[in-house]
């Protein structure tokens, strides 16, 4: 199947009271394992990648300097997967870091595009996504913003556990035209240090407030129960990445170590998808969960 509408696997998910599942992806074994899981589960979900994925896989210099492109190489890639695999997949750029980089990758076919500006001051933020807002609805495509600090790589000691305001929510989705917003309520990327305190009543609080389409990112490292109360306060897109890492350097490790004297990566790739493939499936009926309630 050609890669599908994200803004349409939003809608279709959130009127059933469930999330779309998005992954982050780094190379095609892992793509491959997300395609399988979905394929075999028949719900659809999301591969995303972010920028520092398609910098490594982009055009470079003499000096070895990353110049440009990357993006027509992993919509190309997925977009075949896609078919292959027979799984409805919609294809984002995560965390985008300007309007040149989310114009590469819409050019390139990715159906959903986030400007991640929740450093700035909230004008700027407001006022660069809704550049990026434009030019993805231009082509047919959605968009995604963030407002709030989420923890982990974004954090700084300033501004660590910045919820995000409700007011402040509903005017930026006013702002901006955004189709989704990231929205910080406890939740970090990355590895959890202890348990995380998420702040349910803040998401039901926000979708009571704002129509737009809620994003949960660090969601790696969540009880499921947990992940279930976000869908149910009004989540409708979950990002995975660090656990699906986990899973394919463990089966890429895995691999190796059972195929000692082997040099052909074709001997210890299927372990590295088969774990990437079994995290995807769990976090698949997990988002899922309420279809047929
Ligand atoms: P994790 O690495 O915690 O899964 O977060 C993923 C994410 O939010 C990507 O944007």
């Amino acid at each position: 199947m050609p890669i599908v509408s994200s803004l349409e696997l939003l809608n279709r998910a959130r009127e059933r009271r469930c999330a779309v599942p998005a992954f982050n992806v780094d190379n095609l074994e892992m793509t491959v394992g997300v395609a399988a899981a979905a394929a075999q589960s028949g719900r659809p979900v999301i591969i995303q990648t972010i920028p520092r994925t398609l910098k490594a896989f982009g055009r470079r210099n003499y000096s070895e300097e990353f110049i440009d492109g990357g993006a027509s190489v992993f919509a190309s890639m997925i977009a075949a997967i896609a078919d292959e695999s027979g799984a409805e997949i919609g294809l984002h750029l995560d965390h985008g870091d300007c309007a040149r980089t989310a114009a590469q990758c819409l050019e390139a076919g990715y159906t959903s595009v986030m400007l991640d500006g929740s450093m700035l001051p909230f004008e700027e933020n407001s006022a660069r996504t809704a550049e990026v807002v434009r030019m993805a609805h231009i082509v047919g495509a959605a968009a995604e913003g963030e407002l709030g600090v989420i923890g982990g790589k974004e954090e700084t000691d300033a501004k660590a556990g910045a919820y995000t305001r409700v007011d402040e929510a509903r005017l930026f989705a006013e702002q901006t035209g955004v189709d989704s917003l990231a929205i910080a309520v406890g939740t970090a990327h990355g590895l959890y240090k202890g348990v995380p305190l998420i702040n349910i009543t803040r998401i039901a609080d926000i979708r009571a407030a704002v129509n737009t389409h809620l994003v949960l990112h660090g969601a790696s490292g969540l009880a499921d129960g947990i992940i279930e109360a976000t869908i149910d306060a009004g989540i409708s897109k979950i990002n995975f990445a660090t656990e699906l890492r986990q899973a394919y350097t463990r089966g890429l490790r895995e691999g190796m170590a059972r195929k000692e004297d082997e040099f052909d990566p074709k001997a210890y790739m299927p372990y590295a998808i088969a774990r990437v493939r079994e995290v995807a499936a769990v976090k698949i009926a997990l988002c899922y969960s309420g279809w047929e309630r």
